[in-house]
């Protein structure tokens, strides 16, 4: 029999009307005939209010009970859908991370999976139950709950898919799939129907909100095929394959030749560091880097000019939760490293081009600085991968960049 795992969003289990939903779906999915293990993430935007009432307590969060009361989001909606299965005569039993066997590290509020123990729920399944898991949560090598950060179901959702070898991993949202561009600035975005690991892992590094990037990095790891979808119209939606199943899946669509470039991307989470007038010698961007990394920022893009008169300016992005924290960094070794200067700009935003076949086709970065020129937008920084040209922007022009690639590249 075919297993499926099922995971669905906050929004897709917002009220008592919505959990029905999702039961009528999980019923009727057995119902045809296959296995499912489901992930449930927390109702609506309950893990906000959580944080929010947990701020409102205390200016004091120890990890550990930030994760026991943030887990209580999921556990709270695992139950109430496992009763709305009751009522439809499917037999499920609800499991928290610990009780679905997924061990963790100990990093409180964002911890890693280290294994996953699946008998209890390979169990559950041969008794002709459906295991309705928690999602983003685990126990600890030192017996606590931990949590696996925001986003996190994806990240369960996917490992279980992958220690019980399921067919397909479902991801369920508010949006029908992952588009060409962002619908709510670009109102003409498609849906695309399919996509490799690696662009969607691009794409989510890059901006695009889900799925969360840690479960493409595990999902490509362990070529788990996913399938993004909405749990408001039921439709299929995108698959997230191998490169050489999307591009079977690509062919057998159309003869037409196939586009070069799958999407473009915004982001507008990160801030932009610039120290002036560093000393070009060796270790000095060691030194810088290695005290960001141990203050857990997690540096984006970098950009180092020539050095003229011995001296270049160093310039990064870094996620705006972490700009006071940087320029603390930078400031603190400004002396010893003898910079001139540390400049914050917060007003960045970064744009992405994605996709396979610009491996193989000149110019695609020419017409997307072109693009922009056209549309007099100046250009930060440059950042690239095989699959992938970012530039950074002004946060003013970003939605005029995005829509003028849309067009321009014809997607
Ligand atoms: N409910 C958690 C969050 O919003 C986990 C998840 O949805 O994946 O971050
Ligand atoms: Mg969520």
């Amino acid at each position: 029999m075919s297993l499926v795992v099922q995971k669905f969003g906050g929004t897709s289990l917002a009220d008592a009307e919505r959990i029905r939903s999702v039961a009528d779906h999980v019923a009727r999915t057995r119902r045809q005939g296959f296995e499912v293990v489901v992930v449930v993430s927390a109702m609506g935007r309950e893990t906000d209010e959580l944080l929010h009432l947990a701020a409102q307590v205390s200016d004091v969060q120890p990890g550990r009970e930030l994760d026991m009361l943030i887990t209580a989001g999921e556990r709270k909606a695992m139950a109430l859908l496992c009763m709305a299965l009751a009522e439809l005569d499917c037999p499920s039993s609800s499991f928290t991370g610990s009780q679905a066997g997924l061990i963790t590290d100990t990093l409180h509020t964002r911890a890693k999976i280290l294994e996953v123990r699946s008998e209890r729920l390979r169990q559950a399944l041969e008794s002709g139950r459906v295991p309705v898991v928690g999602g983003a949560q685990g126990v600890s090598s030192d017996r606590d709950v931990t949590f696996l950060g925001r986003g996190g179901s994806d990240t369960t959702a996917v490992a279980l898919a992958h220690a019980l070898g399921a067919d397909v991993c479902e991801l369920y949202t508010d949006v029908s799939g992952v588009f060409t561009a962002d619908p709510r600035i670009e109102p003409s975005a498609r849906k695309l129907r399919e996509l490799s690991f690696e662009e969607m892992l691009e794409m989510s590094a890059s901006g695009c909100p889900k799925p969360e990037t840690r479960s493409v990095e595990f999902a490509r790891n362990h070529a788990v095929p996913l399938h993004v979808r909405s749990s408001f119209t039921w439709e299929p939606g995108t698959w997230v394959v191998s490169a050489e199943e999307a591009e079977k899946r690509r062919a057998e669509e159309s003869s037409m030749e196939q586009a070069i470039i799958s999407a473009v991307v915004h982001d507008t989470s990160e801030a932009k560091v610039t120290v002036t007038h560093v000393p070009d010698r060796p270790g000095i961007a060691a030194r810088l880097f290695r005290s960001l990394a141990d203050e857990h920022v997690n540096v984006g893009m970098i950009e180092q000019n020539v050095s003229i008169g011995g001296t270049t300016d160093i310039s990064f992005t870094v996620p705006k939760a972490f700009l006071d924290v940087s320029l603390q960094v930078c400031r603190s070794h400004a002396e010893e490293i003898g910079a001139n200067d540390v400049l914050a700009d917060p007003d960045v935003a970064n744009v992405s081009l994605i996709g396979a076949g610009m491996k193989t086709h000149p110019g695609i970065a020419a017409t997307m600085f072109e693009t922009l020129a056209d549309e007099a937008i100046n250009i930060e920084m440059i950042s690239t991968s095989p699959i992938r040209i970012s530039c950074v922007v002004h946060s003013d022009d970003v939605e005029r960049a995005v829509q003028s690639l849309h067009a321009a590249f014809g997607l």
